[in-house]
């Protein structure tokens, strides 16, 4: 079967020094052929595999002189012939060449449609396709750590290693099935239910890294309350480092919950700023009142802003509704006042950026906490954790039926268990699965 040749420009979409054009499929080559004039004596169709070759790229109205790279198929990044041209990385010179390579044949590639070609090929597994978009999406070095993992197969080790186990288990059943007794043999029943208990350990191990790795891949949220004129917007700012929120005076003007990033120790921290909580006649304010009880609910710590030259019963109202969350307590305005509040975790001044690296730190070990190594593995795709959750519900209820239910039932529950496992690594996983995975792809990927 042919298989069409596929291109897109690889790289951002923005002016840069270089950009790459990739083009992949069964003829990429004879398409070079047509628009790469090499400087050397050698031809396009002679190019040496994974060598490159300087040299004119003709597009229609213009030329651009760059590079040619070719990948033999099956050693190229989709398992097919890949060839890449890498040419200066002016918008108009990327469009120009890719309408040149277009208008030769090639069609535009759809959607992270080289990363699943490279699936279908055998070249990657879906759990490593996502770990590569993960990579390519993350603000933080911790996202980048956590897809890692995913995308260099370790995940997936360790599920066909499951896999392995539950075939072997199986098998097993299935030897026994040949007998009239129609139960285990004695011997199986212990090496069933051991294997059983044992893949739901390593089950159990993987799921409980979730949390962590969806916030390590997702951010940390941090909400910041506190009545009006506490100085939430101020500290935001200060944070920062630059004016996103609006500081005013006037009380009750942060109207929208305003959101801003920052680094602390390679994991990402996304803030949530929000209008005082506090009865009002405003509207407008009013829905900024609501927005500040969806952060209280939604916020993984809340950060709680109190100004030391103006405690109040307002300030008793909010705590209470606080108290029991991932709760820090920073009384800030330190260089007009000094005052001590038993609640208090820690004295700032937003305005001169006083204590705030001691603040960023308690912000991480509230949240992230002491001594969690972040180059371990961890999960991080919740579609990974549904997966797990299923195959251990099916391996438990095929280990508590051990003995009580005819073996094709308990064959069926195991096999369920095998298939679940499966979806994580595309072994099982149905079109649609895979067609979403791939749809969140950018173009050129
Ligand atoms: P918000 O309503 O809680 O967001 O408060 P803002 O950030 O708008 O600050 C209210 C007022 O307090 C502004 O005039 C700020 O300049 C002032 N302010 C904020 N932080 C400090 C601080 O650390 N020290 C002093 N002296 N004033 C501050």
């Amino acid at each position: 079967m042919s298989v069409d040749n596929i291109a897109a420009i690889s790289t951002a979409l923005s002016a840069s020094g270089v950009a790459v054009i990739r083009i992949s499929g069964e003829t990429p080559l004879s398409i070079a052929e047509k628009i790469f004039t090499p400087v050397g004596k050698t031809g396009v169709a002679d190019f040496e595999p994974y060598k490159m070759y300087v040299g004119e790229i003709h597009a229609d109205g213009f030329n651009d002189f760059g590079m040619c790279v070719y990948f033999k198929a099956p050693k190229s990044f989709t398992g097919e012939d890949v060839v890449e041209f890498h040419c200066h990385g002016g918008l108009a010179i990327t469009k120009g060449i890719l309408k040149k390579i277009l208008s030769l044949g090639a069609r535009l590639a759809t959607n992270g449609e080289f990363t699943k070609r490279a699936f279908m090929n055998g070249k990657l597994s879906l759990s490593s396709a996502e770990g590569l978009i993960d990579m390519i999406n993350s603000e933080s070095e911790s996202g980048v750590k956590a897809g890692y993992y995913l995308y260099r197969e370790k995940l997936t080790e360790e599920i066909n290693s499951l896999q392995d186990m539950i075939t072997d288990v199986l098998a097993q059943i299935d030897a026994d099935m040949d007998f009239p007794e129609e139960d285990l043999e004695e011997t199986s029943t212990k090496a069933v239910k051991s294997t059983l208990e044992t893949v739901i350990e390593r089950v159990d191990a993987l799921l409980k890294t979730y949390r962590t790795g969806r916030t390590l891949k997702n951010g940390v949220r941090v909400g910041i309350v506190g009545k009006p004129n506490t100085g939430k917007s101020s500290l935001l700012n200060a944070l920062l480092d630059y004016d996103k929120a609006i500081v005013s005076d006037i009380a009750g003007t942060t109207r929208d919950i305003v959101e801003g990033s920052i680094d602390i120790d390679g994991v990402r921290f996304n803030f949530f700023d929000t209008a005082g909580i506090r009865d009002s006649e405003d509207k407008v304010e009013e829905l900024g009142v609501v927005l500040s009880k969806k952060v209280l609910d939604e916020s993984d710590l809340i950060l709680f802003v109190l100004d030391g030259s103006d405690i109040t019963a307002d300030d008793e109202q909010i705590y209470s509704l606080v108290k029991d969350k991932n709760l820090l307590v920073a009384v800030n305005k330190t260089d007009k006042c000094s005052i001590k509040d038993e609640r208090a975790d820690i004295y700032i001044s937003a305005l001169k950026k006083d204590n705030l690296e001691k603040l960023k730190s308690l912000i991480y070990d509230k949240t992230i906490g002491q001594g969690v190594d972040l180059n371990g593995d961890f999960l991080c795709e919740e579609r990974h954790y549904a997966a797990l959750l299923k195959a251990k519900e099916k391996l438990a209820a095929a280990l508590n039926g051990i003995g009580l239910v005819s073996l094709d039932i308990l064959a069926i529950d195991i096999k369920d268990g095998w298939d679940a496992l499966g979806e994580i690594s595309g072994r099982t996983a149905t079109e649609d699965i895979i067609n979403n995975i791939f749809a969140k792809f950018c173009v050129g990927k």
